[in-house]
């Protein structure tokens, strides 16, 4: 048993760190909450996590345009097509299943109910209009220029502006005129009444370009699988290039091999630092409680139910080990609440344990983490519907279908970092009439929910290349393009 027993922490060693790291963490955060330290002690306190953040941030674009170039550069024209359509088929639908989910979730639990409006004491001005933020998501797609993609996203802004009379002295007509006379009202006399005609001043909604902090991870998705393809196509003469994506792409995941190992430190500092920020939790409001549980209820039946008996008709294998294998990137995404910092993970998990092709991964995962967010979906879905019940506003059938497809669509405009999914939740209240402003009365909850969330969504990227894994087992057997070029061998 002994003999055993080390032979299972040997194996999940790595595993049996985070799990221990998390616990710690809270107990950790909760604990030194009640020693009150000051914000310059709790960002002290926070550095070790902001390290491993940094460390994860710093493998995404080595990683997704390595992957996705040498990954897709490898496949024939045929085979590479096939993958595409049948990912992207595959992530649209299981996220409309997830709004899905989240409707009827809070259609049963109703958490807005008898909370009305006696909630809304923040406020906020939400800056991005439906139509803009759409536009936004496919400009994101073709970004201008690709250095500054790598750090920043383009958004617009929309403004109020007051609109002035643009006069000089001169031409300004009077304020007022005094007209100087007797007028008879109701029997009394009223003398010098004044007429003003002061023109009441215009407010113009004006559209900014700006800029946000945070890689336009889309924009270097769509490049990076564009040239893959072309590569693939370009025959000997792209193999340089090709060689080079693929030595890239195996030295960055030595060093997440290393950096593994800190991670487990980090992550105890990343969740105990959370939870000194967070705010007092009895400040939140018992229906803000209801509308925690309702999307984390949504999120349970989708995570551990839905996607799980999908992956089991569709491949026939177990799904309880298939998320075994990928609970070290689950735990990375509880505590970065980033899909994409926890990629590097997700690949490691998946070749490691889970033996999926990489050509596979290479592909599947990096689309996945940028468009396919079931977690993110859901979310959107609960929280547009508990604003509704909280205005006491009746949707009908079209708006709840609105939702769904504007959810979906929000979901896919979301950048896997830290609360994205609250921005672009703008869409979804616009295109149903739902005052944006509302967005604040979910703040409080959100910090947490998004760490639950993005779980999903990692999960749903994971489940997703085991099934495409599954599905084009025959091209993959067939097509010997990785072949062509020798593995680079570290
Ligand atoms: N944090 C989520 C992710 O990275 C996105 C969101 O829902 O805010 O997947």
């Amino acid at each position: 048993i002994l003999a055993r027993g080390k032979d299972v922490c040997k194996r999940n060693g790595l595993l049996i760190l985070s799990v221990l790291s998390v616990t710690v963490g809270c107990l950790l955060g909760f604990f030194l909450r009640t020693r009150r330290l000051s914000p310059q002690e709790i960002s002290y306190f926070q550095f070790p996590g902001e390290l491993l953040m940094r460390m994860l941030k710093m493998l995404i674009l080595p990683l997704v345009v390595s992957s996705l170039m040498s990954g897709l550069a490898s496949l024939d024209a045929k085979t590479s097509s096939r993958l595409g359509i049948l990912t992207v088929a595959y992530y649209l639908w299981t996220t409309f299943v997830a709004v899905i989910v989240g409707i009827i979730m809070v259609s049963i639990i109703h958490p807005g109910g008898a909370a009305q409006k006696e909630m809304t004491e923040q406020s906020g001005k939400a800056i991005m209009s439906s139509a803009d933020a759409l536009l936004d998501l496919i400009r994101n797609m073709f970004p201008a220029n690709l250095v500054e993609a790598t750090f920043k996203q383009y958004r617009t802004k929309t403004t109020p502006v007051v609109k002035s009379l643009k006069m000089t002295s001169e031409e300004a007509p009077p304020r007022q005129i005094l007209i100087y006379g007797v007028q008879e009202e109701n029997g009394s006399r009223v003398q010098n009444f004044a007429l003003d005609l002061t023109p009441p001043p215009e407010v113009v909604y004006k559209s900014e370009p700006d800029t946000i902090d945070g890689m336009n991870v889309l924009g270097i998705v769509i490049f990076s699988a564009t040239m893959g393809i072309m590569l693939g196509r370009m025959g000997d003469s792209g193999t340089p290039l090709v060689s080079f994506c693929q030595c890239l792409n195996e030295s960055v995941m030595k060093i997440v091999a290393v950096a593994v190992w800190y991670f487990p430190f980090g992550i105890v500092f990343l969740i105990a630092g959370k939870i000194l920020e967070m705010d007092d939790p009895t400040a939140v409001r018992k229906k803000l409680g209801f509308y925690a549980v309702t999307v984390v209820c949504g999120l349970v039946v989708h995570g551990l139910f839905i996607l799980p008996l999908l992956y089991f008709f569709i491949t026939k294998k177990n799904p309880i080990v298939f998320i075994r294998g990928v609970l070290q990137a689950l735990l990375i995404a509880l505590a970065t609440s980033s899909s994409s910092a926890t990629l590097p993970i997700t690949f490691k998990c998946l070749l490691e344990n889970n033996h999926i092709d990489r050509r596979i991964a290479r592909f599947v995962l990096p689309v996945g983490a940028t468009i396919n967010m079931d977690g993110t979906a859901l979310y959107e879905a609960v929280a547009a519907i508990f604003i509704a019940q909280v205005n006491n506003y009746e949707l009908d059938f079209g708006q709840i279908i609105t939702i769904s497809i504007t959810a979906t669509a929000a979901s896919i405009g979301a950048a896997g970092i830290p609360q994205a999914g609250l921005v672009t939740m703008v869409i979804v209240l616009t295109s149903v009439g739902l005052p944006t402003d509302d967005i604040t009365l979910i703040i409080a909850v959100d910090w947490a929910l998004d760490r639950f969330r993005t779980m999903i969504n990692v999960l749903g990227d994971a489940l997703a290349a085991g099934i495409m894994a599954h599905i084009c087992r025959k091209d993959f057997a067939q097509d010997t393009g990785a072949e062509k070029l020798p593995p680079c061998e570290t």
